[in-house]
């Protein structure tokens, strides 16, 4: 971990982002964040107990997540999206031990969480997968009430729900989406008492009908939008603001370039501050001469490439400039060029992507 980048997370702006899902899902239905990627690169270390005590459980994509919360002393619902493979028998074993209620997507993922169940000697907790178009993970629509039933019939496995994910939700055009909800309303009168659920943070703000028991909010629990056609469907806050310091300025003069490839040539004598974030810390290098970062409340642009730990900023304008100031990468203002909605539209990705990749060598830190 790099100590001297920051990832300052805010509490409240996630407490704000809660309750603003809570208002717009009925008084029943149950939260659950989806806190996969070490909290899509916000840091479980920080946002745990945040998080804790507002929500109806987690949902983590590996077990190892799911058995680093029950770690942490989480005793509450903990769903894993993904198993335990193949030779991983005492991770499997884990799982049944610590009560984490797995994802049936398959028959052989049926069959491996059945023998772990048998080793331990007591019953596995599941949610049924349904593929209902997504093309992914999860059982044929035309499979799954006879799996459905066949779970049922096991001791030593206990189906206490049944979900779906959508391809398309967070598109205008809700055709497919709509599709899909019709298949997997086809199944849920055939499925008992389970806990059903299906959406994500798209259909969470643009699709009430599809809100079922319980709601898996990923995105917008961290204050982005899914996507841009979704932009003002809650007034999200953004939690994270990531911020270095400049550790070196520099005079280079009109004429002169930055950077390998030397792509950026200075017009006028110019001062160029070095920031110590590069594409190795997830700052995408096709933000080379693209993005800006904030020093002292003005704009500097980033120019020449991206390096692997490090990149240079224009100064001229800000005379004030100098080393150990505060540079602000990533500004907690959804309107500011460099919030991440910003920054993945530059670099041509999703707001996903953009904090997930900034996770791994920062340090995280709680405030308000
Ligand atoms: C990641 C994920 C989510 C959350 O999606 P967002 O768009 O971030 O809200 C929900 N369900 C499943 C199965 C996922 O993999």
């Amino acid at each position: 971990m790099k100590n001297y980048l920051t990832a300052s997370i805010s509490a409240s702006a996630v407490r704000h982002n809660i309750a603003l899902v809570r208002e717009r899902i009925a008084p029943g239905t149950k939260l659950c964040p989806v806190v996969k990627d070490d909290c899509y690169g916000h840091g479980m270390d920080v946002l745990y107990s945040v998080l804790a005590g507002l929500v109806d459980g987690f949902a983590v994509a590996s077990p190892h997540e799911a058995l680093a919360l029950r770690r942490r002393g989480y005793k509450g619902f903990i769903l894993c999206l993904l198993s335990a493979y193949f030779d991983e028998l005492e991770v499997q074993d884990d799982l049944v031990r610590q009560s984490i209620t797995q994802t049936v997507m398959s028959n052989t993922a049926l069959a491996s969480i059945r023998a772990a169940a048998e080793r331990v000697g007591a019953a596995a907790r599941v949610h049924l997968k349904v593929d209902t178009g997504m093309g992914r993970l999860g059982v044929p629509v035309g499979q799954a009430v006879d799996l459905i039933d066949a779970i049922h019939e096991l001791a030593d496995v206990e189906l206490t729900g049944i979900y779906t994910h959508f391809a398309t939700a967070d598109e205008a055009d809700k055709t497919t989406t709509l599709y899909q909800l019709e298949q997997f309303r086809s199944i849920i009168p055939k499925a008992g008492d389970l806990v059903v659920h299906a959406a994500n943070s798209a259909a969470v703000i643009d699709l009430p009908e599809a809100h079922f028991d319980m709601v898996r909010l990923g995105i917008a629990l961290y204050g982005y939008h899914p996507s841009e056609g979704l932009a003002h469907g809650l007034d999200l806050k953004p939690c994270m603001e990531v911020s270095a310091q400049l550790i070196a300025v520099k005079h280079l003069s009109k004429g002169s370039r930055s950077g390998y490839g030397l792509t950026h040539e200075y017009t006028r004598d110019s001062r160029v501050g070095i920031v110590p974030i590069g594409y190795g810390d997830g700052y995408f290098r096709n933000l080379s001469n693209q993005a800006l970062v904030r020093i002292n409340g003005k704009d500097a642009p980033v120019c020449g490439r991206v390096s692997m730990d490090q990149m240079t900023v224009d100064v001229t304008d800000i005379p004030d400039a100098k080393v150990g100031d505060k540079v602000e990468i990533i500004s907690s203002n959804p309107a500011a060029p460099n919030s991440v909605e910003n920054l993945a539209r530059l670099a041509g990705t999703i707001p996903y992507e953009i904090t997930c990749h900034l996770g791994h060598n920062i340090r995280h830190v709680l405030v308000d």
